[in-house]
């Protein structure tokens, strides 16, 4: 059996395709979505990521803006732009682009943005919102595999869920979601005995650890649905996932490769976010 891809690229390009009709609609109201993005660094990544976001932003007509600052910024410094930012009307989303330098307090950072701005869904406020069972912004990498699932008519229902990872971005918040929906959910961690023997269960598994080759084909059941959220850059500088994609496609029903998979629903839940922001 070979699984069938879920294509993330395609799907993302519906996703901005009704958000660029939603755009226009916000237009006849006298209202442009805007999202403001806060790189603090050099990190290459980073900047591969906020070009994507500023790409996909541009596409479907809402306003972006990119605020830099060098590695050694003071921590008063970014946060005094962070609140000029949530006191400005023509911004709706506000997103801190993560990781953040060492020396910088990441939380302290991320309360600052103002809940209603908050399109990451990383504010203590969405969290709890999310822990309470309705959030106005799920994270956008969970949010997009959610999407993800009901696109491929998945049924969430009393199957068993498997999520690899607890980072507070992908794995917590991608369990509760999953869990919103009814399934019964394990989440996995570097602690984890036998990962395999869990692994094996899932109906749905989610890989979100960032180690090329972690999820191999013997340990998945057959017919599962595998979420590959890793990218890892291999010595040759191909980007790979978390699962080994050769002998895990033999094996289970629906898989997401690694590029074009969960990466660019990603920016497209981002964009669908700061236009609920916008809408209000
Ligand atoms: P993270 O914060 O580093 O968390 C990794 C998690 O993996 C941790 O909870 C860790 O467990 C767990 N882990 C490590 N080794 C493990 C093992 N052998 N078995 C089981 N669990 C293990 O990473 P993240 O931010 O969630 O990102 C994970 C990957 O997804 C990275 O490759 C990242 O680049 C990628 N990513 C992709 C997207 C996208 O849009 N496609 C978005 C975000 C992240 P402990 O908690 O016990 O240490």
């Amino acid at each position: 059996m070979t699984a069938q891809r879920i294509d993330g690229k395609a799907l993302a390009e519906q996703v901005l395709a009704e958000c660029a009709a939603k755009v226009q609609d916000l237009g006849r109201r006298g209202v442009r979505p805007g999202l403001a993005v806060i790189l603090v660094g050099d990190n290459p990544a980073s900047r591969a990521y906020i070009g994507n976001k500023v790409k996909a932003c541009g596409r479907v007509g809402v306003h972006s803006q990119v605020h830099e600052f060098a590695a050694g910024t003071p921590q008063a410094e970014v946060i005094a732009r962070v609140r000029a930012l949530n006191a400005d009307p023509a911004i709706h989303g506000i997103l801190v682009q993560l990781p953040l330098p060492a020396g910088l307090d990441e939380a302290a950072i991320l309360a600052e943005v103002a809940a209603s701005k908050d399109v990451d869904g990383f504010h203590v406020i969405n969290r709890g919102d999310l822990l309470g069972g309705h959030t106005r912004f799920p994270p956008c990498t969970p949010a997009g595999m959610m999407r993800m699932l009901e696109h491929a008519g998945v049924d969430l229902g009393g199957k068993h869920a498997v999520v690899v990872g607890r980072s507070n971005t992908v794995g917590k918040p991608m369990a509760l979601l999953l869990l919103g929906r009814n399934a019964t959910v394990t989440i996995c961690t570097s602690k984890t005995v036998d990962l395999a023997s869990h692994t094996r269960r899932a109906d749905v598994l989610v890989v979100a650890v960032g180690r090329p080759g972690l999820v191999t084909g013997d340990m998945i059941k057959p017919g599962a649905i595998v979420l590959d959220v890793g990218i890892n850059r291999t010595a040759e500088g191909r980007l790979v996932g978390d699962v080994d994609f050769a002998s895990a496609e033999q094996v289970a029903g629906h898989i997401t490769p690694v590029p074009g998979g969960v990466g660019p629903m990603t920016v497209a839940m981002l964009v669908v976010n700061t236009i609920e922001a916008a809408a209000g």
